[in-house]
């Protein structure tokens, strides 16, 4: 048996950071995931300003992808381009990207070295229960299982989050949702400043999917290439995500004189919030366990960072089992359900080339993008004063009231 103040299970960036936290915060750590470090992890790497803000929080920036940074995001399709530089604002406008095989085990070694305990291949099986109180947790390491009593546990276990549904949590997939294929292709182009987003992402047949294409340069002589759509239970996305990939890195090839894709992978993510059950007395879900990812552009390492830090801050002030959904409700509520209402939208197979040509061509397109870039990346903070700011907190407000029932990391399912 082992007693420790917080056991964090799973390692990914929201465990680390954490981890890193609650150990800085002077709690006696145990991190535990059923990996062993460095691991891949299915993504598109992509840094934004609001993660970055927070890996310079955790005293890390200086050691992101060798330095290599990009500036924002150009974003191209129906017959336009619009470059959209990260704004001004609380967050900087320095964004980066990383292979998640070095990224997160940067954080694992910032979590160790802050003085928590790592625990690699050791996955949490099972956990004993008095009322919404965990008692403790069973982990099972090299076919041993050893039982951890702690005074709180954060579960950090990713989109699938099998410890948490033990403990309850339930996925909406009712809601939008992403599915998402990555790859690595080499390029003389790794350093390129920008990162690109094609958003006319057609199928082998011509069809416009509700999602879009991505290359993330990595500043390492290769990029971070990807396509992802929406999809809900109503609207399923009928694509093969890995086989749009290929398309789509077949499209770009000349351009950015791609090298063939290697380490293609796919994946879901859950989106906005669509989760219940996210805390109970003594424990909480963060990042994507507890679905905080942005519907617009499937970003979650920032989010994953941020809850991270916010659940730290929460433990000893009392019960978490309404404090947190609340605390995450009050933070990122209204920014998510209005995301997940526009997503949802583009769901339906006529939204997008109705507004995708008006959206990227001509004057309007150049005005309108760089503030729907800010909008896409969440980069809006409640001081922001600006007409866009505050037509978004309205949007926000108004949609709130209009899908009060929407799930949104609710008690109960
Ligand atoms: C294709 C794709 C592209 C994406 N692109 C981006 C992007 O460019 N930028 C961005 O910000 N986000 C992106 N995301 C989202 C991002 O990958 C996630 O939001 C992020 O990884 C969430 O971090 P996490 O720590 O919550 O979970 P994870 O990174 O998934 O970590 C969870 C960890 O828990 C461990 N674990 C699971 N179960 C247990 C258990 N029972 N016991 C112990 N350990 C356990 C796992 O081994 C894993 O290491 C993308 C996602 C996909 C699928």
């Amino acid at each position: 048996m082992t007693d420790c103040d917080v056991l964090v299970v799973g390692a990914g960036p929201a465990g680390s950071a954490a981890a890193a936290h609650a150990a800085e915060a002077g709690h006696e750590v145990l991190l535990i995931d059923s990996a062993s470090f460095p691991r891949d992890k299915t993504c598109g790497d992509g840094l934004t300003p609001r993660a970055y803000h927070q890996l310079r929080r955790l005293g890390v920036a200086d050691e992101i992808a060798g330095g290599y940074v990009n500036h924002g995001l150009k974003l191209h399709g129906f017959g336009g381009s619009v470059t959209a530089p990260w704004p001004e604002g609380h967050y900087g406008t320095v964004g980066s990207a990383m292979p998640r095989t070095l990224f997160d085990a940067l954080l694992v070694r910032t979590a160790v070295a802050r003085g928590a305990t790592l625990w690699e291949d050791a996955t949490a099986v099972s956990v004993e229960r008095t009322a919404d109180r965990v008692d403790a947790v069973t982990v099972r390491r090299g076919g041993v299982d050893t039982r951890v009593q702690a005074r709180w546990i954060i579960v950090a276990d990713g989109v699938r989050s099998t410890f948490g549904r033990l403990l309850g949590r339930q996925w909406h997939r009712g809601e939008v949702y992403g599915i998402a294929a990555r790859s690595y292709c080499t390029t003389p182009h790794s350093r390129e400043p920008w990162i690109h987003s094609h958003v006319e992402l057609r199928d082998e047949d011509g069809a416009v999917q509700p999602g879009y294409g991505w290359i993330f340069p990595l500043g390492d002589g290769r990029v971070n290439l990807g396509a992802g759509a929406l999809s809900t239970d109503a609207r399923p996305a009928k694509v093969n995500t890995k086989k749009l990939l290929s398309h789509y890195a077949a499209q770009r090839r000349e351009e950015w004189e791609l090298g063939p894709e290697t380490d293609v992978a796919s994946a879901l993510l859950p989106l906005g919030g669509a989760v219940s059950n996210v805390a109970g007395e003594n424990w909480a879900l963060i990042g994507d366990a507890a679905a905080c990812v942005n519907p617009l552009n499937g970003e979650g390492i920032d989010y994953g960072l941020e809850t991270a830090e916010l659940v730290v801050d929460l433990l000893g002030t009392g019960p978490l089992t309404h404090a947190w959904p609340e605390l995450l409700r009050d933070t990122y509520g209204e920014a998510f359900l209005l995301a997940r209402t526009a997503a949802r939208l583009l769901t339906y197979p006529r939204f997008l080339p109705l507004v995708g040509p008006l959206g990227l061509r001509g004057p309007v397109g150049a005005r309108l993008m760089p503030a729907a870039a800010r909008l896409m990346g969440n980069l809006i903070v409640d001081e922001d004063r600006d007409l866009i700011a505050r037509a978004w907190r309205a949007a926000g407000g108004a949609v709130s009231r209009v899908r009060r029932d929407s799930p949104l990391w609710s008690a109960t399912a």
